[in-house]
């Protein structure tokens, strides 16, 4: 199961999964179940196979692969501006 980043918890709610074009992963927006936690975190999911074709030796999987790392950047980049702008309780 997936954990909360914050609290660490098990539970909790999956809201909407997004397929972003040319994607080879669902992002997908949670909220914490436990009720003193209620944190929002988003997740991707990848299948194996696909995770399997980044690691092949080919030039197009090296391709695959830097294109997998700047988007992941850019997900996690917007993740810090959100944390930037969010105080301690989440406002
Ligand atoms: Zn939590």
């Amino acid at each position: 199961m997936i954990q909360c980043p914050n609290c660490g918890s098990r539970e909790s709610i999956a809201h909407q999964a997004r397929q972003r074009p040319n994607a080879n992963y669902v992002w997908r927006s949670r909220t914490c179940k436990n009720p003193q936690c209620r944190s929002t975190f988003s997740t991707r999911e990848y299948s194996l196979e696909e995770l399997a074709k980044l690691i092949d030796k080919d030039d197009q999987s090296v391709v695959d692969l830097r294109n997998q790392c700047d988007d992941l950047l850019a997900d996690l980049t917007e993740l810090i501006t959100q944390y930037r702008t969010t105080d301690a309780k989440g406002n």
